[in-house]
């Protein structure tokens, strides 16, 4: 037998989401597999990196949070299709490119969070119903520029068209209490605080706020509602994964996604950040469950990223954040 050199087994991520966050779930891929998780932790600029480096990029994976900044890799020629039993039976069809460019590894909800106090049970069932004059000075959100809020628009572009998004992006900015500014979890402070009844914002900051001592007054004075668009369901976005173009370690690159959407990561992840895990059958952590069950849309997100710039047109159109 001919001797062959011992190739070191391993993959490399670059990843915008936390190490907290990741520890785990390398941790236990390694442990699995045998194969060494190299992580770069980016604050920003992946594209602009990976466009540098080329051919040569040593980064096998991208991690990232909402579909914008995962679709904005792979709309820059910057990632390659992988096709997966694995990944089609773990990741429903609304999380993952119908090309296998990206797929989803958690997901969360866009929902409205509500006064306790000030909001009566069925008063917030739609997103259309937050443009509704009944909300006037009721209504608190983050600048509707934010990837989070572009989403939103974009699905409701999906649903309803153009016009009627940008009429309902009217709506709802002749309803803000204050002109849009801070975090998901500020505006949830200022219905704690009397400001407004009700903001938009993600399900996991609840889970956030629940576990730090000076919010935890904030979010005891709210619960969240699921809206629903008419004739669809509540909002979802996701963190997911994408092989990039350059890959070194392709192999181990597809067996890392594939072990990213199985049962036994897809409880780490349930219990590590209050997402929802994405593969059918894995259960959301116990304080999740207990916000409640919910209709999630089923519009491929790679259908709302590509609708981002009238979305983004919209938005400065009405002058949303004026
Ligand atoms: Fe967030």
């Amino acid at each position: 037998a001919i001797a062959m050199p011992a190739m070191a087994q391993e993959v490399n991520l670059y990843s915008y989401r936390q190490p907290e966050l990741l520890a785990p779930l390398t941790d236990a891929f390694t442990e699995e597999t045998g194969i060494k998780v190299n992580v770069a932790h980016l604050e920003d600029g992946m594209v602009e990196r990976l466009k540098a480096e080329g051919a040569r990029s040593p980064a096998d994976l991208v991690l990232t949070v909402d579909i914008a900044r995962i679709y904005d890799v792979v709309a820059n020629d910057l990632t390659q299709p992988v096709q997966s039993e694995t990944l089609e039976q773990n990741v429903p069809a609304a999380f993952h490119d119908p090309d296998g460019h990206w797929w989803g590894l958690t997901t969360r909800a866009r929902i409205v969070y509500a006064s306790k106090e000030r909001v009566a049970d069925g008063e917030v069932t739609t997103y259309e119903d937050l443009a509704d004059p009944k909300w006037k000075g009721r209504i608190c959100t983050r600048s509707g520029t934010h990837p989070y809020n572009l989403a939103l628009v974009s699905a409701m572009i999906h649903h309803n068209g153009y016009d009627a998004a940008k009429e309902w992006a009217e709506g709802v900015k002749a309803t803000l209490a204050r002109k849009p500014q801070g975090n998901d979890r500020a505006q949830v402070k200022g219905i704690w605080s009397g400001e407004c009844d009700i903001s938009i914002g993600n399900t996991y900051y609840m889970g956030a706020m629940l576990n730090d001592p000076e919010q935890k007054e904030w979010a005891d004075s709210v619960r969240i509602v699921f809206p629903t668009f008419e004739g669809g369901g509540a909002h979802m976005n996701i963190s997911g994964v994408a092989l990039t173009k350059a890959a070194p370690n392709k192999e181990n690159a597809i067996r890392m996604m594939e072990f990213l959407t199985s049962p036994k990561a897809q409880e780490i992840y349930a219990e590590a950040n209050y997402e929802y895990p994405i593969a059918p059958g894995t259960e959301p952590a116990a304080l999740v469950k207990s916000w409640g069950g919910f209709t999630p849309d089923e519009v491929n997100l790679t259908d709302l990223a590509k609708l981002r710039p009238e979305a983004l047109q919209i938005i400065q159109s009405v002058d949303f954040d004026g």
